[in-house]
């Protein structure tokens, strides 16, 4: 188990900077992911803590040791990549056992650390077998096993579950959190999979550009995201955004107005962007009253998408029709919500409907910098005029707060 810390840690490729600036303190047997879209420096990050690219400023500490220039195999790490690279001609105990064997274990300590790792990772009375014998998932844990024997300070994963069909990389998320529970070692993990993220980690540090844009909880980055690229990019469907204008009552949008008292907001933006996930969107006629809800939007119901254990539904504020787009884009266009629903609601398309919004949940965002002002505006109406609260649900004050 050892702490990895990155120092103002930048890579640059000639013209490219593939990271910038990372300041990234990672504890002590923590399950921290990265996370990011393609090409936005998770695997360059984690080469820099692995060995395998030296940055070109900052340090990468591990344990208590400024292993900046050291090569990977003295950093007390191990790796699990994506594309699993077993030997094709050896068996699962030579595969697993390679790394100890080439580096001159005993051979007792050699069976025994293999029995150990083949326990932890489920593969007892497989290790005469060849790969070619294995199924996908069998494969990677190998691979993790083979990671696991070298007893590291830290396990640095990348992508590995991303080669495996979907009911595997879910079974395989629940195994690699036992794994960690029971070695309780360090892991860093890194994902374009904001799923898979959210599921397994401790914290999460959602990257995007070369930097780093937030570590946190989970939670913490679902509900209280730093800015608009984070509260986009964690969560599914994402969050609508609809830009919009800061007056003295509130904020107002081409579609709707939302009311309530900006005095007390920090910041100087006049421009500013409402944020509201599809699950904190309610039709009027459903909205339970001990909720804040915002004024009433009304909308059209264009496409509905019945997922099975709820219903999403595409609104269009204008009329405009969001046909053939996709969930991600539908909720970033401004003259579109997407709304989901549970599953026995009664629902047509082309239905016209009220909705209202959830205060205690509605971000708003500086929409120049992408800031985030706020995570709930509920509270603020409570110093609102009886003006407030037009859709004649009584506006409470309550915990969603302002944004410190
Ligand atoms: P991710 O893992 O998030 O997909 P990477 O860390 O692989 O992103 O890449 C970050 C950026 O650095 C990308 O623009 C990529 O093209 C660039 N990059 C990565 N490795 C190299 C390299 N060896 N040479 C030049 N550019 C690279």
């Amino acid at each position: 188990m050892a702490r990895v810390h990155l120092d103002d840690v930048t890579k640059r490729y000639e013209d490219i900077i593939a990271v910038n600036e990372m300041n990234l303190e990672i504890r002590d047997g923590e399950f921290v992911c990265l996370v990011g879209p393609s090409g936005c420096g998770k695997s360059t990050t984690m080469e820099t803590i692995a060995g395998l690219t030296k940055p070109t400023e900052g340090t990468v500490t591990i344990g208590e040791t400024d292993v900046t220039t050291l090569p990977p195999k003295d950093r007390g790490v191990s790796m699990v990549f994506q594309n699993i690279a077993l030997f094709p001609h050896m068996d699962v105990y030579d595969n697993i056992s390679f790394g100890l064997r080439l580096r001159k274990f005993d051979k007792d300590e050699i069976d025994r650390r293999v029995q150990e790792a083949s326990d932890v990772v489920q593969l007892e009375g497989m290790l005469d077998r060849e790969p070619n014998e294995l199924s996908g998932g069998q494969q990677q844990r190998v691979a993790i096993a083979r990671a696991i024997v070298r007893k590291p300070d830290v396990f640095l994963m990348d992508e590995p579950l991303a080669n495996l069909d979907a009911k595997l990389r879910v079974h395989m998320r629940t195994e690699l959190q036992r794994l960690h529970k029971q070695l309780d070692t360090t892991i860093i993990y890194v994902t374009h999979d904001q799923a898979e993220a959210m599921t397994m980690s401790d914290r999460i540090a959602v990257i995007n550009a070369g930097e780093l844009q937030q570590i946190d909880p989970p939670l913490v980055c679902y509900n209280e995201p730093a800015n608009r690229f984070v509260a986009g990019f964690i969560g599914s469907p994402s969050m609508n955004f609809v830009e919009g204008e800061l007056t003295g009552d509130g904020l107002t949008t081409d579609h709707f107005d939302l009311e309530f008292d900006p005095t007390d907001l920090d910041t100087a933006a006049d421009d500013v962007t409402m944020g509201v996930r599809p699950e904190d969107i309610y039709l009027e006629r459903e909205a339970d009253s001990a909720t804040s809800t915002s004024e009433t939007i009304e909308a059209r119901t264009d496409v509905l998408e019945p997922m099975g254990d709820e219903i999403f539904i595409y609104l269009s504020l204008d009329g405009a029709s969001s046909e053939m787009m996709t969930s991600d884009e539908a909720s970033t266009a401004s003259n579109q919500l997407l709304m989901s629903v549970d599953p026995d609601t009664e629902i047509e398309a082309d239905e016209s409907v009220s909705v209202v919004l959830d205060r205690s949940k509605i971000h708003l965002f500086e929409t120049a910098s992408g800031t985030a002002i706020t995570h709930g505006i509920a509270a603020l109406s409570a110093q609102q005029s009886p003006a407030a609260g037009s859709s004649g649900v009584a506006p409470e004050a309550e915990s969603g707060g302002q944004h410190e």
